[in-house]
């Protein structure tokens, strides 16, 4: 909702009025039922806004990354994939292979000794997320609505999903 949008609500010019009159009162603010329910659909529907609002920022921020993933590899003379080549197992479990030596050379990190580069260890774990937005974008796959998606089932699933110990 826009602050344009805001000013001209029912709601919010019924709210308007209603602190004009307390103002006019001596100061005193005593709310109805209706002012009440004005203000708790006011603060639903701003709620609401805001959650979609999150939403389609989350999968543009995923999708613009994987563009810009997509191209710098391109650039630097990787091939890139197309929708058509998910039957490609081979191809796409050698990509998942190299997301897995992402996810080793972060933990090598933490086993250096004298301790852990924690810039190196971050970087690491960047590089798995590219990978993985690298292939699932040029695979036409949308990974903003399926991380939502999964936020959203985790929220149900209890705690520790079911009590596992880890
Ligand atoms: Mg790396």
């Amino acid at each position: 909702m826009t602050k344009s949008e805001l000013n001209n609500c029912p709601t919010v010019r019924n709210l308007q009025r209603f602190l004009h009159e307390s103002e006019t009162k001596g100061g005193t603010l005593v709310l109805s039922r209706d002012a009440v329910k004005d203000i708790y659909d006011l603060m639903r529907c701003l709620i609401i806004d805001e959650v979609q609002s999150f939403e389609t920022k989350t999968e543009t921020v995923f999708s613009e990354l994987g563009e810009t993933i997509r191209n710098v590899n391109k650039a630097n003379g990787w091939p890139v994939l197309t929708p058509e080549q998910r039957n490609d197992i081979q191809g796409i479990a050698t990509r998942i292979a190299l997301m897995h030596s992402e996810l080793s050379e972060a933990l090598e990190e933490l086993r250096k000794p004298g301790g852990t580069d924690w810039d190196c260890f971050t970087t690491e774990l960047a590089d798995v997320i590219i990978r993985i937005l690298d292939t699932t974008h040029q695979l036409g796959l949308d990974m903003g609505t399926a991380v939502l998606a999964k936020i959203e089932k985790n929220k149900a699933r209890g705690w520790r999903h079911g009590g596992k110990a880890i």
